[in-house]
């Protein structure tokens, strides 16, 4: 079984502004963020649920896994062994800013957006997320 971290209480745990992608982020501070989004609390939750409920099945159908507290996810259709990180709603904004807007990135289309942000992230709906995020990008338009 997977223990909780310290502070898995919002009240006494100071929430940390930390940028995604930062290497340093640690298990706790990416739960914190995770935590914060209902629908990945409730896929978090049912994995330490001690009664495993049937949700539970469906979730590691879906490819999901904890590891040290933190919600991750193996594609099914991929060949990659490497896990996604499951990003709550809040961050996904950022992710893209990153793997699209950044001089990095300089503004691939949606499938190449998609195809970096895929390789190392996860959300429900994130395809149509990312191509509706390009769609509008004002730097694409113009
Ligand atoms: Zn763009």
């Amino acid at each position: 079984m997977l223990s909780r971290p310290e502070c898995s209480d919002k009240q006494t745990c100071e929430l940390q502004t930390v940028v995604i992608d930062v290497p340093s982020r640690t298990a706790g501070e990416l739960r914190t963020e995770q935590l914060k989004g209902l629908e990945l609390k409730k896929i978090i939750d049912c994995f330490e649920d001690i009664n495993k409920s049937v949700d539970f099945a469906n979730w590691t159908e879906r490819g999901y896994v904890l590891n040290q507290g933190v919600l991750y996810r193996y594609s099914p259709h991929s060949e990659v062994e490497e896990a996604q990180l499951v990003v709550p709603s809040h961050e996904r904004e950022k992710i893209l800013k990153l793997h699209h807007d950044a001089p990095t990135a300089s503004h691939y289309g949606a499938d190449g957006t998609f195809s970096r942000i895929s390789s190392r992230y996860y959300w429900t709906g994130m395809r149509k997320y990312i191509a509706d995020y390009v769609k509008n990008c004002v730097e694409c338009i113009r």
